[in-house]
């Protein structure tokens, strides 16, 4: 096993079980010191004891380098295949059923890897599509992407998705929603985007009736497909309650537009919560199931959102990503 590869097997699994940031940076900042650096000089390294001499490699490193160079299967590689495993619970049948992913980030926005990383890992998940979805340009913290940004992405995945064929990147934007429900890009991107994800990002704290009308506007719009992580909630760390609005009129809304709303898989968030996931099969919605993965190894986190659908019955039909890239591609595009 190249060192390397190793490396990287160990974020991606450091990923899935969303280990803290400054671990995975750690790992990740070794396998490109590595990658840098070259097999060969690694090697020379190695048999003179003289890893750690690198910056960025420190003992727990090292010892990963080193076993991979002695041809084992590092042991804490090994012990995080192990551990980190997810299990899809009620939602195995409903994972195998999805087809691709439509909340996606990469490190064009605040995601931790390139969106030709992200989509062969799709790749290797079995999905045939993934939806880009990165942020928009009032999201300065994640780098949102300016229109002039956004074109040239289009432009890179239209070369990637030549080389990729027939897995399909899906053109795409998580909008944010503004304070009065208008959307953070130009109707002339937003209306070449194949799917629109929209999601509030800001001033979560808005009263009810201005946080009703905000969302309701957003759902209403011609180009949103998709109403993202709808209650902003966080339940790790110190935590984020969940916004107060009328769930009843945005879900009548969502109904009303076809908009579907996303069961974000994400941990921390598992938006909406059990309670409004129960009110939005009242009012037969679509559904998204998506990860909002910001690295490869969160794309595997659509078991949990599955499990949570199965356990409420959601009808495989009514989840937009079960369908095939052409058919969600003509859904999204019926609402524009
Ligand atoms: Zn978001
Ligand atoms: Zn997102």
């Amino acid at each position: 096993m190249r060192p390397a590869d190793a490396l990287d097997r160990i974020v991606y699994l450091l990923d899935r079980v969303l280990a803290e940031g400054q671990k995975v940076r750690a790992f990740a900042r070794a396998r490109d010191v590595v990658e840098a650096t070259g097999d060969d000089e690694i090697a020379r390294l190695h048999a003179a004891g003289k890893l750690t001499d690198l910056a960025g490699i420190g003992p727990t490193t090292a010892r990963v380098i080193a076993e991979a160079l002695d041809g084992d299967v590092p042991s804490y590689l090994a012990q995080l295949e192990g551990e980190t495993v997810i299990d899809p619970g009620e939602g195995a049948d409903l994972r195998a059923a999805l087809r691709g992913d439509c909340h996606t980030h990469s490190t064009w926005s605040d995601g931790g890897a390139p969106i030709e990383k992200m989509a062969r890992t799709a790749i290797a998940l079995g999905h045939e599509y993934m939806v880009l979805t990165d942020h928009s340009p009032r999201l300065t913290v994640a780098h949102g992407l300016n229109e002039q940004r956004l074109r040239l992405q289009l432009e890179e995945v239209r070369r990637l998705n030549g080389e990729l064929a027939p897995f399909r990147i899906l053109t795409g934007i998580e909008v944010d929603i503004l304070e009065d429900g208008a959307l953070d890009q130009t109707e002339e991107m937003l209306a070449q985007l194949d799917v629109v994800v929209a999601s509030v990002h800001s001033k979560l704290r808005m009263e009810r009736r201005e946080m009703t009308r905000r969302m309701v506007t957003a759902v209403a719009s011609p180009h949103v497909d998709i109403l993202g992580h709808c209650t902003g909630r966080k339940l790790v760390g110190r935590g984020r309650p969940p916004s107060t609005f009328d769930a009843e009129i945005v879900f009548a809304a969502c109904a009303q537009f076809d908009t579907a709303l996303e069961i974000n898989c994400r941990p921390e968030r598992q938006d909406p919560p059990d309670e409004l996931l129960t009110l939005a099969l009242d009012w037969d919605l679509r559904f998204a199931v998506d990860t909002d993965a910001h690295a490869p190894g969160q794309m595997e986190w659509q078991a949990y959102g599955c499990d949570k659908a199965a356990r409420h019955g959601v009808d495989p039909d009514r989840i937009v990503n079960t369908m095939a890239a052409d058919d969600l591609v003509a859904w999204a595009a019926g609402h524009a």
